[in-house]
């Protein structure tokens, strides 16, 4: 079907095809604003349906970026695409990521506001494959800096690097980042990237000694042993086969036919290169990868006391040379813990459940240090070399956050805490600037101010952070009782203290019928997007690792990485992409209702769309507003001589626009209803 040449990409309002249907209601509306029944979550997701049916992955609600993963290449991000959304007006063209990368720079350029666009999405839904456009688009697009050129590509490199130490192959992502990441991009005067920095959270360490069947552990371990030279798979002591480390084993599935680890190994090692990793560094990195493999080797046996001794005196070996320690010094770490009894330090012996747990703590440890270091590193190569120019002082900076999404599992522990922790404060965030930015503009174009009904999440942000009852300030203090606390017990504490929070309950707190579906260890959050339960099993150790030990005040480490976080984009002007997984089994043109229903929930779009929606569906400037509606009365038609705002007062009085539907500002026209705006737009096809 062919769509008349006024199509799609002119002001995308309405478009009519050929049979007389109107491309509305093939293709839908391609901002959700646009809805005439905003609140239907059963129109956003027939919207939603229509345009991907379509291909059409984007759709905006407001200046918000709505994405749905279509699971196919739809070439749709080349040259040609990135010069056709340079320079133009967002609602001028199709919605797509590089008119958002574009926005975003123009603002940077002409407002010197540093900007951040944070997008979300459950695993599997396109954050990362997002972030690498933007990232592609700036680079690509952008001038190159007078010094320092070699930051575009260290900035682009430095993706499959921390791609291999970061992403692994899970359930529900072949490529699934097990880490959060906030990426700075610093721009000199004249817009070229001359600098960059790396945040990671979080990073999912517990997936080096332990898979789920049918994933993996970390890239990394599969491309060494795939694509690694036989000199160095000689030196490290390791054997081509992943069948031969028991870290590698858990999931039954090191082979996966979406992934080439061997040219994945390539495209790694040339980007440790860029990124002016020497020699001797990557020799160092390998040398710490192939420890861990070592490490998960490690086998104990008990002696008549029952204490653990090693039997894998190869790896030992290995191990020893790898990691520069003594052989003696390690064979101890592995087997006997310190204790301090009267001021002195005394070695106590392991039996073989705990000196297990030792070597995976240890192996955990090594790993997760090892991509601090990893990103560390980056960050010195990406840091501008600039320094001294007058270039540098005035930079700006484009933040990019790509961090998980809201989950809910059947069975939700501490990283899901953490995480829906993260993402209320992010919510909260959304609100708050929204609000303000809608608030700013009508105060900017002058007209009233309507107050917008909506939930407010700070509630259940208190709830978890706030000083001395929050739930984190009672898991550190639980954290800090070693020998007496357990999870039990964090959990009684926290029945105590939050008892009555309408946000919380527990078995104990629930009534007779709630009961029934909440275990005696567990306890129940009413997020901003729904309720999740969390077993606190595992809470006080998990926790102890993240934490800071300092004599006066002990705090999480997440949360004061999440408040620097809120921070850092507060202090932005903020952009938003919203990606959706159409369906778990990573499949092209499959629209699974339920799964997107469930994700339109946990995006918190509905409420997006009503804080959008509060005042104006519509607004536009006077001149495009003049220019697309003119031929609709004669006094404007063909040209307007006078102020564009006069003609537009002309324009809509003619129309017969009634004056609860518009409001006119100081550069826009805001429109109330879409079913005005199409009125007109109907007039237009007459
Ligand atoms: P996680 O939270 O697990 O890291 P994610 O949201 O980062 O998930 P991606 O890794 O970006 O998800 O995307 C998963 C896969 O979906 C990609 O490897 C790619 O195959 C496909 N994909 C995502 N976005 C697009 C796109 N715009 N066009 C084509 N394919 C895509
Ligand atoms: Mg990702």
């Amino acid at each position: 079907m062919r769509y008349r040449a006024s199509a799609l990409g002119s002001d995308g309002v309405r478009v009519t095809m050929e049979s007389g249907l109107t491309a509305r209601d093939r293709v839908g509306v391609q901002d959700f604003v646009l809805l005439e029944n905003f609140t239907s979550e059963a129109a956003f997701i027939e919207n939603l349906r229509r345009r991907f049916r379509e291909n059409l992955i984007y759709t905006y609600i407001g200046p918000v970026l709505v994405s749905i993963n279509p699971y196919r290449d739809l070439q749709i991000y080349s040259r040609q695409h990135m010069e056709r959304y340079r320079g133009v007006s967002f609602y001028e063209v199709p919605p797509h990521l590089f008119a958002v990368a574009d926005t975003v720079y123009r603002a940077l350029r002409t407002e010197r506001r540093d900007q951040a666009v944070m997008i979300s999405g459950e695993s599997g839904a396109g954050k990362t494959e997002a972030t690498k456009r933007l990232l592609q688009f700036y680079a690509e697009t952008c001038p190159a800096p007078e010094r320092g050129g070699a930051v575009r590509d260290q900035l682009l490199q430095s993706n499959p690097v921390l791609e291999a130490f970061g992403n692994a192959k899970t359930l529900r992502n072949d490529n699934s980042s097990r880490f959060g990441k906030y990426m700075d991009v610093q721009f000199d005067f004249k817009g070229a990237p001359v600098g960059g920095h790396i945040l990671s959270y979080l990073l999912e360490k517990s997936r080096v000694v332990h898979q789920n069947h049918g994933e993996r552990n970390f890239h990394v371990f599969y491309q060494l042993l795939e694509g690694g030279e036989e000199e160095t798979l000689r030196r490290l002591g390791l054997e081509r086969n992943p069948q031969s480390y028991l870290y590698l084993v858990k999931g039954q599935c090191a082979k996966v036919s979406s992934i080439n680890d061997k040219s994945d190994w390539k495209i790694v090692r040339k980007a440790l290169t860029v990124i002016d990793f020497t020699e001797d560094e990557v020799e160092d990195l390998l040398s710490i990868v192939a420890s861990v493999l070592h490490l998960g080797n490690i086998h104990f046996a008990a002696d008549e006391e029952s204490n653990a001794q090693v039997t894998t005196e190869n790896q030992l070996k290995y191990l020893t040379r790898l990691l520069s320690v003594e052989g003696s010094t390690l064979r101890e770490a592995l087997t006997h813990r310190k204790i301090i009894a009267k001021g002195e330090e005394l070695l106590s012996p392991l039996n073989l459940e705990q000196a297990a747990y030792a070597r995976d703590a240890l192996a955990k440890a090594v790993y997760s240090r090892t991509f601090s270091w990893l990103v560390g590193k980056i960050n010195r190569s990406l840091a501008s070399k600039d320094v001294d120019s007058p270039s540098w002082r005035s930079t700006t900076v484009l933040g990019l956050l790509d961090i998980y999404g809201f989950e809910v599992f059947q069975h939700n522990s501490f990283e899901q805490f953490c995480i829906n922790y993260c993402n209320e404060k992010l919510q909260q965030l959304f609100i708050e600037l929204t609000l303000k930015s809608e608030q700013e503009e009508y105060e900017a174009e002058g007209i009233a101010w309507e107050p917008v009904l909506y939930f407010n999440n700070k509630v259940i942000c208190d709830l978890v952070e706030e000083k001395f009852k929050g739930i984190i300030s009672i898991l550190d203090e639980e954290c800090l009782r070693p020998g007496e606390a357990t999870d039990l017990t964090f959990l009684e504490k926290l029945e105590d203290t939050v008892k009555h929070h309408p946000h919380f309950l527990t078995h104990k707190l629930a009534d007779q019928r709630t009961r029934k579906s909440l275990g005696r260890e567990e306890f129940r959050l009413l997020h901003y997007a729904g309720e999740v339960t969390y077993s606190v099993t595992g809470f006080l150790d998990k926790n102890n690792d993240l934490l800071f030990r300092n004599l006066k005040e002990v705090a999480t480490q997440f949360k004061m990485s999440l408040l620097q976080l809120v921070e850092i984009l507060q202090s932005k002007e903020p952009a938003y992409i919203r990606c959706i997984k159409p369906n778990d089994a990573k499949q092209p043109g499959r629209f699974d209702e339920v799964l997107i229903r469930h994700q339109v929930k946990y995006l918190g779009l509905m409420e997006n769309l009503r804080v959008r929606r509060a005042g104006f569906a519509y607004r536009r400037k006077y001149e495009a507003f003049l220019q697309r509606y003119k031929s609709l009365c004669p006094e404007t038609w063909p040209s307007w001589a006078g102020r564009p705002q006069d003609g537009v007062t002309m324009l809509v009085r003619h129309l017969g626009y009634k004056p609860e539907e518009y409001k006119m500002g100081r550069t826009k026209i805001f429109i109330r209803f879409p079913k005005t705006l199409f009125a007109t737009e109907d007039a237009l096809e007459l």
